[in-house]
């Protein structure tokens, strides 16, 4: 491509030109590397004839090449001065910019035409640091299906989503995006590859959903693996012991499920946290009609004042 936007020299002139200076508040550092959001890109649209969203266009860097791989883009971008820069700039008719903070955007919505047609959606984003996983997992909670999400993050965070179990980063952020999703890291990017340049190195990675997972009811299954988190240095019985209000119930989800009480949540596997989770689904029942036997009936309760 000539003359990309995603050069130093380009990205001053539109700046310049469009009084348009870096804003922090909105995390705003921009790919000034062409080589970098061509590689993106390519690895961002699975499909020339799907469609591509991409979250926070900037001045368009990586937009010009996501015009370039498919025949539809769609860009939410919540600062207003760039959609008359994306405009005038790309001057793509593949591109359809939308002026919104995309924590606002009805997901389900928004992918549901997609999805009655049968037209693959690939998010693609340099994102801001400070809403990576807010916005992630607004898209893993999405309903409608999502061919892939390729996203540039803080390099920390990327480590975190991609830790192996026992490491020092593996978190409840990582089993429970393990749990949902396959991960590919497709580069890590130095932090010179920016303007401005942001303290901390950046990596580039890409989701796509798993399929071969059991059905299973996810707000439950996310607050046991958070729970078994809560204290690191705590073994499993202490932190379940907390979240179940009861020691007798902890050691028996740990009994049926076949873990040592002694064991720490880093060192289950994804599998090990959904044969935890499969025991608390046999067991809970059991739990509540006990409670509901221990609970004073209404005749009790008035006999008693
Ligand atoms: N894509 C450009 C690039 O790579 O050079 C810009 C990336 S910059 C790190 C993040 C962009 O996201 C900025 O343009 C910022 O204004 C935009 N942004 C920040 N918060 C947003 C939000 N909630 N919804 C949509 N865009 C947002």
């Amino acid at each position: 491509m000539e003359n990309p936007i995603a050069s130093k020299k380009r990205t001053r002139q539109i700046q310049e030109t469009w009084n348009a200076s870096t804003k922090k508040s909105f995390g705003q550092n921009f790919i000034v590397e062409a080589g970098v959001v061509d590689k993106i890109a390519k690895a961002a649209v699975g499909d020339p004839d799907g469609v591509v969203i991409e979250i926070g266009p900037g001045i368009g860097a990586l937009t010009q090449f996501l015009c370039e791989y498919a025949k539809r883009v769609i860009a939410f971008e919540i600062d207003p001065r760039f959609p008359p820069i994306l405009e005038k700039e790309i001057a793509s008719d593949h591109l359809e910019i939308i002026q919104k903070d995309f924590l606002e955007v009805d997901v389900n919505e928004l992918l549901k035409p997609f999805a009655k047609n049968h037209t693959p959606v690939y998010f693609a984003s340099n994102l801001p640091y400070y809403i990576t996983t807010p916005i992630l997992f607004k898209l893993f909670e999405a309903n409608e299906p999502i061919a892939a999400i390729t996203v540039m993050m803080q390099k920390e965070v990327a480590d975190r989503f991609m830790a192996k179990v026992g490491s020092k980063e593996y978190n409840a952020l990582s089993v429970i995006t393990q749990y949902r999703c396959h991960l590919k890291r497709i580069m890590d990017v130095n932090r010179n590859v920016f303007w401005p340049s942001p303290n901390v190195g950046s990596t580039v990675l890409q989701f796509t959903f798993r399929t071969d997972q059991p059905k299973i009811d996810e707000s439950r299954f996310v607050a046991l693996v958070k729970a078994c988190f809560v204290q690191r240095r705590k073994t499993l019985l202490n932190n379940l012991q907390s979240w179940l209000e009861s020691k007798d119930k902890a050691l028996a989800l740990l009994e049926e499920a076949g873990i040592e009480p002694a064991t720490r949540a880093q060192q289950l596997e994804v599998k090990d946290f959904l044969r935890l989770y499969e025991s608390l689904t046999r067991l809970e029942p059991a739990w509540k009609d006990t409670a509901d036997q221990n609970e004073p009936n209404e005749s009790k309760q008035e006999g008693q004042v």
